[in-house]
């Protein structure tokens, strides 16, 4: 029996192949880096990854498929819109949050949620012990094979202590940098219908700014569904019958509306610490700089009535093995000598560090790492 440490998209993919396995996260939602919140009970807003590609490019048995994400979610009931970033690319999303594709992927398996991994135990030179999982709660588990979805920092201090932490701690070294990232969420309740509709109709929802300290700004309530008071739980069901679509600007009562901002690498590093009160809450910091940078990018807009901020602290893997971008080579020696050592310590660390941080590349690139 399999373990699966984590519930976000490379979870999913081990998911979605009907493969036998516990899920378990230490946090209450499904999705890791996929999250999408509730904003004032009305909108979604995804302060994770918000978009992906449609296709990716694997090279394996000497051939280049073409592996569709699209497809592949639409083959399991989840449909993904498409709209143009910046007016020049094709990007997926999906209209009931990011975090919905991990919901419906994981419906139909046992998934512990709140339950935290704190470290694995393994018999040395016992080929045929069980790893013996143990949790914060202080509960255990006993499985034959052991995936961590976690990043790496992070995945690396669960493993067991002995050959196999050292063997996985030099292979994985190259990898281990991390970017973090700050993100801000404004909420305006009701803003004047002229400024509303401007920023409804604009024909781009997002907009990539690469050197600036708002590197990604997106109207987040543009482009997911309006819940309208649905509870979480309910969101299936609304979505089954109909609430309002995103883009049809008749159809959203309400003139609220949520903008996100992504800050950069740069930008993350210093504030990273200022960004968030100890009780949760957005700082004086996180406001001025939210307004500073909103201002800059939709003139004369006022402040909004609130913000809401979230600290990636571990937000992209930044020397992946196979590449951020191009063709996913899964004949690459780096990634032979991988699969050799998850054959041989039982236990697989998997995510963007392999495959980039791309939703699209870590899904069909773990589909086909499994299959091979
Ligand atoms: C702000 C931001 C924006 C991004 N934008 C995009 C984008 O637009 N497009 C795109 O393609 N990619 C984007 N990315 C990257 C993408 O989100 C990630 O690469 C991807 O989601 C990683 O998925 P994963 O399943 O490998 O890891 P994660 O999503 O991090 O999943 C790991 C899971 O493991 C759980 N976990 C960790 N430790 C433990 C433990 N000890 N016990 C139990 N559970 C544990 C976590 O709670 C988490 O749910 C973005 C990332 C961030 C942070």
């Amino acid at each position: 029996m399999k373990a699966i440490i984590g519930t976000g998209i490379s979870a999913c993919a081990h998911a979605s192949l009907n493969l036998e396995a516990d899920f378990y996260d230490k946090a209450r939602f499904p999705g890791g880096r996929m999250s999408s919140k509730p904003f004032e009970g009305k909108f979604f807003a995804d302060i994770g990854a918000t978009y992906f590609k449609n296709s990716v490019e694997i090279q394996k048995d000497g051939r280049i498929y073409k592996r569709s994400l699209v497809d592949w979610l639409k083959s399991k009931g989840i449909q993904a819109k498409t709209y143009s970033l910046d007016g020049n690319s094709s990007m997926s999303f999906c209209e009931t949050g990011m975090q919905s594709i991990a919901e419906r992927l994981l419906s139909n398996k046992t998934v512990h949620f709140r339950k935290e991994l704190k470290k694995i135990y393994k018999t040395e030179n016992d080929k045929t012990s069980k790893f013996q999982l143990e949790f914060t709660d202080g509960s255990q588990g006993f499985y034959d094979e052991v995936v961590i979805t976690a990043p790496l920092p992070q995945a690396i201090e669960l493993l067991p202590e002995g050959e196999i932490q050292n063997i996985w701690k030099e292979f994985t070294s190259p990898y281990n940098h991390y970017r973090k990232t700050l993100v801000a969420c404004g909420y305006w309740k009701n803003l004047n219908s002229k400024t509303y509709l401007e920023l409804l109709n604009l024909e781009n929802k997002s907009f990539l700014r690469k050197g600036n300290d708002a590197e990604y700004i997106s109207i987040e309530s543009s482009k997911l569904i309006n819940i309208d008071n649905v509870s979480q739980q309910n969101r299936e069901f609304s979505i089954r019958n109909q609430k309002a679509s995103p883009f049809d600007s008749e159809q959203i009562k309400d003139s609220g509306i949520v903008i996100m901002i992504q800050f950069s690498e740069k930008f993350s590093e210093s504030y990273f610490g200022r960004w968030k009160s100890s009780s949760g809450e957005p700082t004086d910091t996180c406001y001025e700089q939210f307004n500073l940078q909103i201002n800059k990018f939709f003139t004369g807009l006022p402040s909004p009535d609130r913000v809401r901020s979230h600290q990636w602290k571990y937000a992209q893997a930044e020397n992946s093995m196979l590449g951020k971008t191009g063709i996913l080579n899964l004949e690459h020696k780096n990634f032979k000598d991988y699969q050799a050592i998850v054959k041989n310590s039982g236990i697989a660390l998997t995510g963007d560090w392999i495959y980039g941080p791309r939703i699209e590349r870590i899904f069909m690139g773990e589909i086909e790492r499994i299959s091979i």
